[in-house]
């Protein structure tokens, strides 16, 4: 028996999962970059490495130019639809057997540096399960980090687990780990949220993300407010709370003010100032109605969302290394 160390186990397997939208002009770079760490990889480690990259419904030739130039084992898993990368890194994790999984971008932001270091982490510390990459952002503007932080603190008051701050889908997990995601079949999927509420021993190593060498990140300002959003219903109580809450109080100072008035009426004979307050009154509370249903039509829509019996994706075909694999019309994974 060669004991319980992971080290100590020989010809262990490195999944690399890499989601792709229209990445077309990134494939050769990427290919090469997972070349070199597949050496880099086998030579300390004596690791085998299969990459398994998700076409998340590419409208370019995304998938043709990634199977002319990916080397080694591969596959290439063709969703029938542009599902967002959240869905897509649960693809690739679906097809994933490996003792290791190393989750990146395929657009070159995630270096190879910090994902050989990450795999270092994991296999000499068997303590550890999940090593994360944390964006130390750097570049990010100070707004833009104070929106981060009010988010973080907001999403994490009462919860049993944690989400790092700055932590996204880069990181190299035990393949453990990656079945225990699996079975999270969340279809509104917030990944950040569904690796911290897994558990299991975690270790940041901070990073900054390279430039994007081609194309534009799917990320715009709506985007990422909307996604906010998704954490939220996914994964916090706290904004019905707080609007529960801001409620309250109105209701409140509305009969602390209602209590004013009459005691003025009834022993100042004051009459009560007229319209404006009303109409203040009035239209303060028919906003706050307003967001309070909005908020609760979110939760009520990701509930529904939810209910369905729906797959989170559908798979078109999936491209391997040597064969192609086409699965009937329609096959689907739940
Ligand atoms: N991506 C994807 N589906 C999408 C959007 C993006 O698979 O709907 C991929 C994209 O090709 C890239 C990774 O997810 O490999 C990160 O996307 P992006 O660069 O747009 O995000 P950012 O780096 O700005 O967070
Ligand atoms: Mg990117």
């Amino acid at each position: 028996m060669p004991g319980l160390s992971p080290m100590a186990e020989p010809h262990q397997t490195l999944d690399i999962v890499a989601p792709f939208f229209n990445e077309a002009q990134s494939a050769a770079a990427f290919a090469a970059l997972l070349d070199q760490l597949e050496k880099a990889v086998s030579r300390r480690f004596g690791m085998t490495v299969h990459k398994i990259l998700i076409d998340d419904g590419s409208r370019d030739d995304s998938a043709e130019r990634f199977a002319q130039v990916l080397s080694g084992s591969w596959e290439i898993v063709r969703l029938s639809r542009n599902f967002g990368k959240e869905v897509a890194v649960l693809a690739g994790l679906d097809q994933s057997r490996g003792d290791m999984v190393l989750i990146m971008d395929s657009d070159l932001q995630h270096s190879m540096d910090i994902s050989l270091r990450m795999i270092t982490e994991l296999v000499e510390d068997p303590g550890i399960d999940v090593v994360y990459a944390q964006n130390d952002r750097r570049e990010a503007s100070w707004r833009r980090s104070q929106m981060a932080r009010l988010f973080y603190s907001l999403i994490n008051s009462s919860q049993r687990f944690d989400i790092p701050e700055n932590a996204g889908d880069f990181r190299v997990m035990r393949g453990t780990v990656a079945r225990a995601l699996t079975s999270l079949r969340d279809k509104r999927r917030f990944n950040k949220g569904l690796f911290a509420w897994a558990g299991f021993h975690q270790k940041a190593i901070p990073y900054s993300p390279e430039d994007r060498v081609s194309g534009t990140s799917k990320w715009s300002r709506l985007n990422l407010i909307a996604f906010s959003l998704e954490g939220f219903t996914s994964f916090s109580v706290i904004p019905l709370r707080l609007i529960s809450l801001s409620g309250l109080l109105a209701a409140l100072a509305g009969a602390i003010y209602g209590a004013k008035v009459f005691f003025e009426v009834l022993f100042y004979g004051i009459a009560v100032p007229g319209y404006p307050s009303l109409l203040v009154a009035v239209v303060l509370l028919g906003g706050l109605n307003l967001t309070l249903l909005g908020l609760i039509g979110e939760y009520v829509w990701v509930t529904l969302s939810e209910s369905k019996d729906r797959p989170v994706y559908i798979v078109r075909d999936v491209v391997r290394s040597g064969a192609s694999d086409k699965p009937a019309p329609g096959t689907r994974r739940t």
